[in-house]
């Protein structure tokens, strides 16, 4: 089984024209409400993958938290242990987009998402999970809580990036940041980005494995044992939107895990799984599911 614990969101996305400038008023064209948040949307890619997902967070009592509910469940995920928070709203991100530029702004309110605690993450679903899934947009205590009472395989996606406890680093079989992400933990500045350069800013954050998502460069993969780093380009597919790539891959490398596989195997099961993610809009528009990925596979 795999169980995430994280956010929950809801995205309001509204085409305009142009972007507000300070003190400014714009009409917007459509407002589009779409589920998301990185947990959420983690989850959501392992259930349409196999059997077994749990997502465990919190969620306000609002309409917010009734369209991710029934997402979710429609994404085959349990959803027992999402808590419900009164008085206090479903997160959400809020993002004007400009007509033709694309050029976004983004407002997050966490929400219930603030609201998670280490109890709500004591649970058996979290002990028992063959591999937990975890990100940074609930605190940090239900992070690390989480994360001592796994007893299966620890995938951390740290985004949004910040510094991380030792003690939470050690608990971690799997890092998965992206290449920003990456750079922002090592505490690096500008500089070489090839990926031995990026392989030795891995190691400088951790032992463990550390998979670098590198977008439409696919992933590099650097092994627990200090063995040699592995570039794994994506197939090729025809990209629409990769909002949300990352989670796809985050869901996929769960469910693979969880099945079994080795983390090569795994990574590249991941990596046919999110480039197809990328063929329709936002970030659960073209999720794909297990038969589809298998057949992107080379053999
Ligand atoms: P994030 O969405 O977290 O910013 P990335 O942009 O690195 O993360 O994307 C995550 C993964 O999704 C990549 O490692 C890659 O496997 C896949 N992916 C992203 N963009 C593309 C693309 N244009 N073509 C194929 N695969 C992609």
């Amino acid at each position: 089984s795999v169980t995430v614990v994280g956010s929950l969101n809801e995205d309001v996305l509204l085409a305009v024209g142009r972007l507000p400038g300070r003190g400014e008023t714009v009409v917007a064209r459509t407002a589009t409400f779409a589920p998301g948040g990185k947990g959420a949307n983690q989850a959501a890619a392992a259930g349409l993958l196999g059997p077994g997902v749990h997502m465990v967070g919190r969620l306000g009592e609002d309409a917010a938290g009734d369209r991710q509910l029934a997402a979710l469940a429609a994404s085959r995920v349990n959803v027992r242990r999402v808590l419900r928070t009164t008085g206090v709203p479903t997160g959400s991100a809020t993002i004007p987009v400009e007509d033709g530029s694309g050029e976004n702004l983004i407002v997050v309110v966490p929400g219930a998402n603030a609201l998670l605690t280490a109890a709500d993450v004591d649970v058996p679903s979290v002990r028992e999970a063959q591999v937990l899934l975890l990100q940074l947009e609930v605190p940090l205590d239900a992070v690390e809580a989480a994360a001592r009472a796994a007893t299966g395989t620890v995938v951390l996606t740290p985004a949004p990036p910040r510094e991380l406890p030792a003690a939470l680093l050690e608990r971690v079989d799997v890092l998965l940041p992206n290449e920003h992400e990456l750079v922002h933990l090592a505490g690096a500045g500008p500089g070489d980005r090839s990926p031995a350069a990026l392989a030795d800013l891995a190691r400088q954050v951790t032992r463990g494995a550390v998979v670098v998502t590198l977008g439409a460069r696919g992933v590099l993969v650097v092994p627990a044992d200090g063995g040699p780093a592995l570039l794994q380009a994506p197939p090729p597919v025809a990209v629409v939107d990769t909002t949300g790539a990352g989670d796809c891959f985050s869901g996929a490398l769960g469910q693979a895990l969880a099945a079994g596989a080795g983390l090569p195997d795994a990574v590249r099961y991941a990596v046919a799984a999110a480039a197809l993610s990328t063929t329709g809009p936002g970030a659960r528009g073209a999720l794909p599911d297990d038969e589809t990925v298998r057949a992107l596979l080379p053999r």
